[in-house]
């Protein structure tokens, strides 16, 4: 059972994306045999981040680094599964090097600002791991399926996103976009469950089923997302979501497969060992 060699490339989205062709419960690159390998599968890349994110917290904390940090963005329709992501793969972390953020629909003070104002507030910073539930991206999603301001406005977003993004990626900051991506049906499903379920009801709103009844618009917005704004520096990535424990194990190889490229290091001490060693045993007694 080897590993699944470079995610990244089979989950990167494509051009002229149909979302309709895409196929929400496929498992790409997973390399068990399914649901019951997976907690197995998920849990040895947990340890395997958590070492990597370590080193990368530890590194930041040197002066003589350069500026990095991680940011991860996670995009989808209601149920698609972005709260139960960050349950299952970033709760394998050290939450000291996570800075977790979901947005949510913008207050007066946000709206007086331009759309960028409230996600520069939460980037992550030196050695950190970002997470957003929710993003700038809800400002071309929800803004333009609601027409929540003129068309002119939300167009010319794309462009503002895509030279956003590569400032963030100059100073440093490694993007990895997934859009969670479920059928129809599973979403059903899962609303279905939330309503059934008295300890899920505090995760529904009926709005969600006005939302649900845009499906299409949603889709479509969700294409000029991927379309436009899937950049070399920030390229999006497609998460068949319809499977939690693909989706889960996925979004954590993905994350894995970032850190082993960015490869931190354990940083040099900046003190002589030796001398600190002969220091703490001559101490007290
Ligand atoms: P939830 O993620 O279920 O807690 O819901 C958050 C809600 O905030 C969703 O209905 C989003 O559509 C909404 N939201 C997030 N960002 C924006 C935005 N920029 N403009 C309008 N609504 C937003
Ligand atoms: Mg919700």
């Amino acid at each position: 059972m080897g590993k699944a060699l470079n995610l990244r490339s089979l989950l990167r989205a494509g051009q002229n994306i149909n979302i309709a062709d895409l196929d929400s419960a496929a498992t790409p690159g997973y390399p068990g045999h399914g649901k019951p390998d997976s907690e197995e599968l998920t849990a040895a890349l947990g340890e395997t981040i958590s070492d990597w994110q370590e080193r990368f917290y530890a590194e930041s904390r040197l002066d003589s680094t350069p500026t990095r940090s991680i940011l991860v963005v996670l995009q989808g329709l209601d149920t698609a599964g972005k709260g139960g992501t960050i349950r299952h793969v970033f709760g394998l972390i050290d939450p000291q090097g996570l800075k977790i953020y979901a947005f949510k629909v913008p207050t007066e003070e946000e709206l007086s600002h331009d759309f960028l104002w409230r996600i520069r507030r939460q980037l992550p910073g030196r050695g950190m791991i970002g997470i957003f539930d929710r993003s700038h991206y809800e400002d071309v999603l929800v803004v333009r399926v609601n027409s929540l301001v003129e068309e002119e406005v939300w167009q010319a977003r794309y462009e503002i996103i895509n030279q956003f993004e590569a400032e963030l990626a100059e100073a440093g900051v490694t993007i990895i976009k997934c859009f969670l991506h479920i059928s129809p049906e599973t979403q059903k499903d899962r609303l279905l469950q939330r309503l059934i379920d008295p300890r899920k009801h505090w995760k529904y709103s009926p709005g969600d089923v006005k939302v649900r009844r845009r499906w299409p618009d949603y889709m479509t917005a969700y294409e000029a997302v991927l379309n436009r704004c899937s950049t070399e520096v920030a390229p999006w990535y497609v998460i068949p979501s319809d499977n939690k424990w693909y989706r889960n194990w996925a979004v954590a190889r993905l994350l894995e497969e970032h850190l082993e490229e960015l490869a931190p290091d354990w940083p040099k001490a900046d003190f002589n060992v030796e001398d600190e060693i002969a220091a703490v045993e001559q101490s007290l007694a």
